[in-house]
């Protein structure tokens, strides 16, 4: 009988039942032991009352041993769920950082760090069998837009003209940076030369037809924008590409050239390559 009470009482505190329920269990447990011991004719009552309190003494280890192993495992779990949610708000912290650094502050696009990145992961992953074009785009007459409407209608006119060349070209494929101050750098992965043109010139016409004021430019009253085009076809021996970007802009400057506003096309043999 004393055994069982025994074995009884220990699974109650081991199997954590809730603590009162446990001192009421023990309370009863007692009471049936004591009762037993006084009833046994064999046991003087000082003897009976001191195995009582030697079984009780047992029942209070134990239950502190399993209180206390219940708060180390809750203070274990609560510190786990701690370093959890640290390393989550690390991770957020970091790619937020790693976001800022790829991006330019003013426009919102990506940077031109970001671009280098890109296209060194285009040129090694395997880009020679779809070929590549690349569109250098600057804003004509720029410095006279900052000296006759001010700096800052300067940065909204660049917020604006990044939105429109971002969305003349597809999102999904091709690749738009602001490479240096009013220049941006279109990588269109797959490209040929007729496409590279198409888009040269849909990116050079929605920039005219925004009609942004450029009061003092010598091609006309509103903001336009003169385009390099440089092709590496897939076929043709591949150049690197800070090449591409070189015949790019050997582009660009003869459309400079050719009055602005218009998109030039490297042709192989010209400077920049
Ligand atoms: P071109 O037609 O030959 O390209 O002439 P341009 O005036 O556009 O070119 P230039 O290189 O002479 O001037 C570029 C100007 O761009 C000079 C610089 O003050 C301005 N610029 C560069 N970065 C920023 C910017 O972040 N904000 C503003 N508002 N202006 C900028
Ligand atoms: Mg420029
Ligand atoms: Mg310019």
């Amino acid at each position: 009988m004393n055994i069982m009470l025994f074995v009884a009482i220990t699974a109650i505190i081991i199997f954590g039942v809730p603590l009162a329920w446990t001192m009421t269990v023990a309370a009863i447990a007692l009471a049936l032991y004591l009762s037993f011991q006084l009833l046994n004719p064999n046991l003087e009552p000082g003897n009976a009352v001191a195995a009582t309190l030697f079984f009780a003494s047992g029942i209070v280890a134990t239950v502190v041993a399993r209180r206390t192993m219940t708060i180390l495992a809750q203070k274990t779990f609560l510190l786990e769920l701690r370093d959890r949610s640290r390393v989550a708000e690390l991770a957020d912290a970091n790619a937020r950082l790693e976001r800022l650094a790829r991006t330019d502050p003013l426009t919102g696009i990506a940077n031109r760090r970001w671009m280098m990145e890109t296209l060194n992961r285009l040129w090694s992953g395997g880009l020679n069998c779809r070929g590549c074009a690349m569109l250098m785009c600057d804003i004509d007459e720029f410095k006279k837009l900052n000296d006759h409407l001010g700096h800052a209608e300067g940065d909204r006119c660049l917020v604006k003209v990044a939105g429109i060349i971002q969305s003349s070209v597809n999102g999904e494929r091709d690749h738009v940076a602001r490479y240096g101050g009013e220049e941006f750098l279109v990588v269109l992965p797959g490209a040929d030369e007729r496409e590279a043109i198409a888009t040269a010139e849909r990116i050079r016409k929605s920039v005219e037809a925004a009609s942004l004021p450029n009061p003092a430019s010598r091609v006309g009253p509103y903001v336009t924008l003169s385009i390099g085009v440089a092709n590496q076809p897939p076929d043709k021996e591949f150049i690197s590409p800070e090449q591409l970007q070189n015949a790019a802009d050997a582009a660009l400057y003869l459309a400079k050239q050719a009055g602005r506003n218009c998109v030039s096309l490297h042709q192989p043999g010209e400077a920049g390559t």
